[in-house]
């Protein structure tokens, strides 16, 4: 049993017209098992949230804590923290030129866990992901986001989460960019890895849609860098209906 806490956390980011705070006190508290949906209009700080507790550089924690299981994660490097058991999915994941799938895995399985996965039982466990994500085998051999359509993107970010097999797993615009068969097939891995690991999970997206697979235990409004209004499924439903609207104008 893991828990994810965020207290009063504040995060600046510099711009060009100087240091702008994104974060304005966000308090949350995710634990194994549960699926927590992080929703809000566009440029109300969701990514911010995720960077952060990724360790991004670009973001600035000014104040409040993270911590994952008691353990100060702010006080750790971006290896440490996944090392810990968080995994985020990136919203755009970058290219990484010359690096197959299979070797960047391998590479990040051996990093996290301190050992190099025996190479049968992995092997095995990569195609049985990749069978279940309906992934071609070639998938493997090709290089890390080198011309990944948005699917294809998104089913590897589903693989990776599978493969490390994180206590938490942040998952930013999970859904942005698929069309209703690659939503269910990657819904259907968040659900799997959910099931059969009991991780926790911070799910970010603006829009519905993905609610209707990846059914959240919580629901949070996110609005100008904090937590506007919090309850269970019905309140997505409500957002399904009404829109943001009711919460920009009391922001
Ligand atoms: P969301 O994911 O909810 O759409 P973001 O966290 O991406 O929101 O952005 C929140 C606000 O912070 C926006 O006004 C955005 O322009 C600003 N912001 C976020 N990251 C940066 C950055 N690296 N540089 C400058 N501004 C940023
Ligand atoms: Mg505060
Ligand atoms: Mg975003």
């Amino acid at each position: 049993m893991s828990t994810l806490e965020i207290k009063n956390l504040h995060v600046t980011v510099d711009t060009p017209e100087g240091v702008k705070e994104i974060l304005k006190g966000v308090d949350l508290s995710i634990s194994s098992g549960e699926t927590h949906a992080i929703m809000g209009p566009n440029g109300s700080g969701k990514s911010t949230l995720a960077y952060s507790i990724a360790g991004h550089p670009k973001y600035t924690v000014t104040e409040g804590t993270i911590t994952l299981d008691g353990a100060d994660v702010l006080a750790m490097t971006v290896d440490e923290r996944a090392k810990a058991g968080l995994f985020l999915a990136m919203q755009y994941p970058v290219e990484v030129p010359g690096v197959s799938v299979s070797n960047f895995l391998r590479t990040a399985k051996t990093a996290i866990t301190g050992e190099a996965p025996k190479l049968r039982t992995w092997v095995k466990d990569v195609k049985v992901s990749m069978e279940a994500l309906r992934m071609d085998p070639t998938f493997a051999e090709r290089n890390v986001n080198e011309g990944f359509s948005g699917g294809e993107k998104k089913r590897h970010e589903i693989l990776q989460m599978e493969l490390l097999s994180p206590k938490m797993a942040i998952l930013d615009e999970t859904d942005s960019g698929l069309d209703v068969d690659a939503l269910r097939i990657v819904s259907e891995g968040v659900n799997r890895v959910k099931d059969n690991t009991g991780l926790g999970i911070m799910l970010i997206t603006h829009y519905t849609r993905i609610l209707n697979y990846i059914k959240p235990d919580f629901v949070h409004v996110f609005v100008n860098g904090r937590v506007a209004e919090e309850g269970g499924p019905e309140l997505a439903d409500q957002l399904e209906a009404e829109g943001y609207d009711r919460f920009l104008v009391e922001a």
